[in-house]
C-alpha cells in the first residue's frame, strides 16, 4: 500500500536507518536526519525534523559514514 504522504516506505526501523544512511552517502545535500514509524501506513519513513538519529549519529563520529561516502565518490569516478 503506497503511503498518502508520498514518502519512500521502509519495512522496519532498521531498514530505514540503513536508507538513511545510504541517502547521506548518495547524497551529499541530504536532509534527512531520523527515521519515524508513520500512523497513516504503519512503516517507516526518513525525516528531517526532530533528533539526529542515534544510528547515524554514530556512523557520524567513528568516520564509518565518511569511509562510505569516499568509496561511493570512488566508484562513481571509474564507474
Ligand atoms: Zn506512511
Amino acid at each position: 500500500m503506497k503511503c498518502s504522504t508520498g514518502k519512500k516506505q521502509h519495512n522496519s526501523q532498521a531498514l530505514a536507518e540503513q536508507a538513511l544512511i545510504q541517502n547521506r552517502v548518495q547524497f551529499d545535500a541530504s536532509k534527512a536526519i531520523g527515521v519515524y514509524q508513520c500512523e497513516v501506513c504503519d512503516s517507516w519513513h526518513l525525516t528531517s525534523k526532530g533528533q539526529l538519529n542515534p544510528v547515524l549519529k554514530k556512523a557520524m563520529e567513528d568516520g564509518s559514514l565518511q569511509r562510505e561516502i569516499d568509496r561511493y565518490q570512488w566508484q562513481q569516478q571509474y564507474r
